[in-house]
């Protein structure tokens, strides 16, 4: 295996400015990589070898004209395919969006882009995000690297394979309810959901908007918070996105975590969290209290209440979010219609799958005038009572420490036929997203060959607390240089 593929960002962005090696170099190991192993992952939805290559060559002309060539110069990365790309298709791996091209790039990707990072292609996601496997694809299941019989979680499942079989350096993702930390979990990888307002989601396809947020995929919390350095910040495209200054994140990452006060929450720790994954967990923290840690417990009592209340909302928000595919504006369109009523029916029965239309039917019961408040209302009365929570908890502590999932990457098909047992695996990740604070998903140990993550949860902006937490850990342990075989 050609050694490139297994640099960090960070360390192939080093080289490519020092000419020790080109972006081209890395692009076309990157493209060979991928040709050689995707076959088996799944992860690209689209590659896009002839615009990364066009990309790498400008890095590297900028380098020989000795200008800066951005922070992140030649590291390949692989975009969710619910970020839109211009000139390129943007599927939400649904049937619905095929053939939609945009005509304009999100934010994100603009920003990545100047930064000199080199987009490969866009990655499988579950339809329009809403899944925890990349099973609900309407394109084709994605495997996890570490035993292709396991899902690699979801909904960004194709951002963590791609990243975890070192067939991108970095990747994007989404999270909604746990989407780019459960996937990470499941990979080994790195995965941090920002804050909600961190960075803009100008150019993200919109799943529950109230929720949403963009985050990296990575092998080090040195390279999240590279990534983070370059989407965060306010962009007028974006209302939600925050008028905050930009830290250097890197600055963060002192590997000093000394006095630092961690909450464990007993409500993570409970019943329903296998004791294989609470006892590596321990162990973390066992590790976090040798370098200075003072470990707290703390307690989120509105826990148990996320789950539902987000099965509220977010098909609430969801089924308005959507309502825009209609074979009209966007996508694929049926051929037989009589009239243009049958032509809306028709292309979203056809193009929408079953946990799509099951979301917009719960979504828009929960909207209708008379049961609003019985759901609607009163599901977002329980997100505030979960935010008041973690306000209590981080009265007392700076970041707070649990599992990420309950088990480690289960079998390909286990859960198809259980909503219910698929919804649970997000249970530890969902609170974050409703109380709009930033949580990261790191490696801390394998379970029989598999991948096991804990979660670190802070404050509204403490992005930086929990990269260095992360990032102090990985200097003490080496989870993170393993390698799948493939
Ligand atoms: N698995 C959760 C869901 O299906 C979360 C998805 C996400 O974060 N996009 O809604």
């Amino acid at each position: 295996m050609n050694e490139i593929l297994t640099l960090t960002a960070a360390a192939i962005a080093a080289k490519v400015k020092a000419r020790e090696i080109s972006a081209r170099e890395v692009t076309e190991a990157f493209l060979a990589r991928i040709e050689a192993v995707d076959n088996d992952i799944q992860a690209f939805v689209t590659v896009t070898p002839e615009a990364s290559l066009k990309a790498a060559d400008a890095v590297d002309a900028k380098i020989a004209a000795g200008e800066d060539a951005g922070s992140l110069a030649g590291a390949p990365v692989a975009l969710k395919d619910n970020l839109c790309t211009r000139g390129i298709e943007t599927t939400c791996s649904s049937k619905i969006l095929r053939g939609f091209v945009p005509p304009y790039n999100a934010t994100v990707v603009e920003k990545l882009a100047s930064a000199g990072a080199i987009a490969l292609g866009k990655v499988n996601l579950d339809e329009f995000a809403m899944g925890s496997s990349t099973e609900n694809s309407g394109l084709f299941p994605t495997r996890n690297p570490w035993d292709l019989t396991k899902v690699p979680g979801g909904s960004s499942g194709g951002s963590a394979a791609a990243v975890a079989s070192l067939e991108a350096s970095v990747a994007l993702g989404s999270d909604t309810g746990g989407s780019i930390r459960q996937p990470a979990a499941f990979c080994g990888l790195v995965g941090l959901k920002p804050t909600y307002g961190r960075v803009s989601r100008y150019g993200l396809v919109a799943f529950a908007s109230s929720l949403d947020q963009i985050g990296p995929l990575t092998r080090t919390a040195e390279d999240a918070a590279l990534v983070l350095n370059v989407i965060a910040g306010q962009d007028s495209r974006d209302s939600t996105s925050v008028p905050r200054p930009v830290p250097d994140y890197t600055k963060a990452l002192t590997g000093d975590i000394r006095g630092l006060k961690i909450g464990v929450p007993i409500e993570y720790f409970a019943e329903g969290i296998s004791t294989e994954v609470r006892a590596f967990v321990t162990t973390a923290i066992g590790i976090l209290r040798g370098l200075g840690a003072e470990i707290i417990e703390v307690s989120l009592p509105y826990t148990d209440y996320a789950l539902a209340a987000y099965y509220i909302v977010a098909p609430a928000e969801a089924s308005s979010n959507l309502a825009r595919y209609d074979g009209v504006r966007f996508g694929a369109r049926v051929t037989s219609a009589k009239d243009h009523i049958e032509l809306f029916e028709n292309t979203r029965d056809e193009g929408f799958g079953a946990e799509v239309k099951q979301r917009i039917l719960t979504g828009t019961y929960a909207l209708s005038a008379g049961y609003y408040d019985a759901y609607y209302a009163k599901a977002q009365k329980v997100r505030t009572l979960i935010r008041r929570d973690f306000d209590a908890a981080f009265e007392k502590v700076d970041a707070i420490i649990s599992p990420t999932t309950p088990t480690p990457a289960f079998g390909l098909g286990e859960k198809s036929d259980d909503p219910l047992a698929m919804k649970l695996s997000d249970i530890c990740t969902i609170p974050a997203n409703m109380a709009g604070i930033p949580a990261l998903s790191l490696c801390c140990g394998f379970l029989d060959g598999l991948p096991v993550g804990m979660q670190l949860q802070g404050p509204a902006f403490s992005e930086e607390t929990l990269l260095n937490i992360a990032h102090t850990y990985q200097l003490e342990t080496d989870w993170h240089t393993r390698r799948p075989t493939l």
